[in-house]
């Protein structure tokens, strides 16, 4: 597969932990990258300097994937700055606090859930279609989306939620694979275990890292390069036959 090669790719949640790898495999491939981040820039920056000492070409944008004008914009920037898209990583993603049962859940945490992680997929998704379907002139690329396997284990006591949008997401990559199939997009999922990233720490529980480790069959957590890979792979070398399906990278749980 060429199509994505050097044409630009979008990485949602690209300014850090899973995010961030995948924005450095790319920069490390001279593949022209456009990341957002949301609310913490300090982090964001410390990405955009790392890239700009090594001259790679990037962009990032300020950008909420829940909301269409932002989703929008985040496009807009890409193609005024690097011209027609080869590819989009949905990358972003949220969790609630962890360690609650369902039953405590409240509204506003459960619309953020699934406006993050299943409606904004679903937004970026309408954007990358416009520019790369054969169906509206664009001349193919590809679409990963990053889910969970928390979508095959539902993560009970904890994060049922989250499990929850992480499905609706696998359901999203087939059905999207499908109705792009001959336009010239393949859309994979690459869904990953326990990965040492802050993501833990922000829901309030840093100790699943480790909790995570020792249920996983090769003992440990995934390093986020190790997720990153995967997608790269997904991305730019997989060949055109693997699409709709969500590749587990979970040390084999
Ligand atoms: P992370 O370290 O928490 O980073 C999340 C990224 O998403 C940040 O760049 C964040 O920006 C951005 N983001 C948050 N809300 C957003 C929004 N509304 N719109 C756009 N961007 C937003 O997450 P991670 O651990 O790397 O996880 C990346 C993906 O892997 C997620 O989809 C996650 O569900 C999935 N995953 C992670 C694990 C794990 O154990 N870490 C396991 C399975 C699946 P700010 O920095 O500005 O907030």
């Amino acid at each position: 597969m060429t199509q994505t090669k050097q044409r630009p790719v979008i990485v949602t949640g690209g300014s850090r932990g899973i995010g961030a790898e995948i924005v450095r495999l790319l920069a490390a491939r001279k593949i022209p990258v456009c990341f957002n981040y949301t609310s913490r820039l300090t982090e964001a920056q410390v990405l955009a300097r790392e890239l700009e000492e090594q001259g790679q070409m990037f962009c990032m944008v300020q950008a909420d994937v829940s909301q269409p004008s932002s989703v929008l914009n985040l496009f807009e920037e890409c193609d005024a700055k690097f011209g027609a898209l080869g590819g989009l990583v949905n990358n972003a993603g949220f969790v609630g606090k962890a360690s609650r049962r369902i039953d405590t859940l409240d509204i506003d945490t459960l619309r953020k859930t699934f406006d993050i992680n299943v409606i904004g997929p679903i937004l970026c998704a309408q954007q990358a279609l416009k520019r790369l379907s054969t169906k509206h002139g664009g001349s193919g690329g590809r679409i990963i989306n990053v889910s969970s396997i928390a979508s095959r284990t539902g993560s009970p006591n904890d994060w049922v939620d989250y499990a929850a949008s992480k499905a609706a997401l696998n359901t999203f990559t087939l059905g999207l694979a499908r109705e792009v199939a001959k336009e010239g997009v393949q859309v994979t999922g690459v869904a990953p275990g326990g990965v040492a990233t802050n993501l833990h720490a922000i829901a309030g529980a840093p100790e699943r890292i480790e909790l995570m480790a020792q249920l996983t069959p090769l003992g440990r957590a995934a390093e986020a390069k190790e997720i990153a890979e995967v997608v790269i792979w997904a991305l730019l070398d997989a060949p055109d036959y693997v699409t709709g399906t969500t590749i587990d990278v979970a040390g084999g749980l």
